[in-house]
């Protein structure tokens, strides 16, 4: 198929729809336009100064531990804990060392498991 054939047609069909491919052009336009006005108005404070920078993100997605009192991101704890990851397992760990292991219990006498 010739390319130029194809490039007659969608000019001509360009040209027959030419008035709403305008329209839609003005329409996307002044929505844009819209939306850049707005950003603007949003942008400033009303005196022509613009609105200081907001906090940068890792502030709020950081955390300071209570343990290690460490800055670190919201990831780094699990939900609803002060301690981060790190310091609950070595906490944990602490735990386990200091508790007897419970696989490491002889078997209690007289409980019989039938076969
Ligand atoms: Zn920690």
């Amino acid at each position: 198929m010739a390319a130029g054939a194809i490039e007659e047609q969608v000019k001509a069909l360009v040209e027959l729809h030419r008035p709403e491919l305008q329209q839609l052009v003005d329409q996307a336009l002044e929505a844009e336009l819209a939306r850049l006005v707005d950003e603007r108005i949003a942008a400033r404070n009303g005196n022509g100064h613009v609105r200081p920078e907001p906090p940068p993100a890792d502030s709020v997605t950081a955390k300071v531990c209570t343990a290690c009192h460490r800055s670190l991101p919201v990831a780094a704890f699990e939900t609803g804990r002060g301690k981060c990851r790190e310091c609950r397992r070595s906490e944990r760990n602490r735990e386990r060392r200091s508790t007897p292991v419970e696989a490491d219990r002889p078997a209690e006498p007289g409980i019989v498991t039938p076969a």
